[in-house]
């Protein structure tokens, strides 16, 4: 696996699998890699010949007073792993080569991007549509892969690529879970084992509210009683918990087809989103 890690080296590196009419796959990513990075480095080789991965951890995505500064990072681990996963490249690019002096362009997507955590952090999906573009616009991937864990950021980066008229095709990969139910995250790191055994409540809330929309109670009153499940299992504020549009992430009031439930939430300093199909 070759490591680039400034820009002009980028290209060079991907001009052999251009010329070859190699198909090539784009997982970004921010480190820390655990199994559900390493599930979209797999479905890439399936789909692509070469995969490149990339870590940047985006400070445009993060607001004041959040965890940039402590967010993990853990850079020889993480490149052990995408080469025992079959990257064929990882590129980590530094602050200043994809944001150089004087650098004034912002990407911003409205309406999906302006509800539930891009409410509850403004500013952060103008950081993840403006670092996706111009990942998309360095390596020039066939196709690009995102986890469904963030499953506003998903349908955030399909409606820019369909406004921008980008030739990549987005692929979306299914959450991958720990044993009891959590969705892996990076930030899972932050727990303590205290939270971490209430953190389950957070995917067990969900499969109750979909359990009770699914067999019929009302929509308002099964996302209450996830709520005070939350609440009862220790976590503090609850962003949003809500059913929506799979695309559009509208709120519904009623079931639908291609529906999530989708949630945020905090658990002492550590916010958890998760969602689930209906
Ligand atoms: P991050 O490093 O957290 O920015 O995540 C990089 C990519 O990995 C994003 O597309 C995430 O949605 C995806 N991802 C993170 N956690 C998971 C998970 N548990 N299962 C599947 N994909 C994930």
């Amino acid at each position: 696996m070759q490591i680039i890690r400034d820009l002009a080296g980028l290209e060079p590196a991907l001009a052999a699998w251009r010329e070859a009419g190699e198909r090539l796959a784009l997982v970004p990513t921010m480190g820390a890699l655990h199994a559900g990075h390493m599930a979209l480095v797999a479905e890439a080789r399936r789909r692509a010949k070469r995969v490149v991965a990339t870590i940047f951890v985006n400070p445009l995505q993060f607001g004041a007073g959040e965890d940039l500064d402590r967010y993990p990072r853990q850079e020889e681990a993480d490149a052990a792993l995408l080469e025992g996963g079959g990257c064929d490249l990882l590129w980590m690019p530094d602050v200043a080569d994809l944001y150089p002096p004087g650098f004034a362009t912002a990407i911003s997507v409205s309406g999906i991007s302006e509800r539930w955590d891009g409410a509850a952090r403004p500013g952060h999906f103008d950081g993840v549509a403006t670092v996706v573009a111009k990942l998309l616009l360095g390596v020039r991937p066939n196709i690009a892969l995102f986890g469904e864990k963030d499953f506003q950021q998903l349908a955030v980066i399909r409606r820019l690529v369909a406004d921008l008229g980008l030739t990549v095709e987005i692929v979306g990969v299914p959450t991958v879970r720990e044993a009891d139910g959590l969705a892996l995250s990076s930030r899972n790191a932050y727990l303590s084992s205290d939270e971490r055994h209430r953190a389950v409540a957070l995917p067990q809330a969900l499969e109750s509210a979909r359990e009770a929309i699914r067999s019929g109670d009302p929509v308002d009153v099964s996302v209450a009683a996830s709520i005070a499940a939350l609440t009862a299992a220790g976590f503090g504020r609850v962003d949003y918990f809500a059913l929506v549009d799979g695309a559009t992430l509208a709120p519904l009031d009623q079931p639908a087809p291609g529906a999530r439930l989708i949630a945020a939430a905090h658990l002492g300093s550590t916010r958890l989103i998760d969602n689930l199909a209906l």
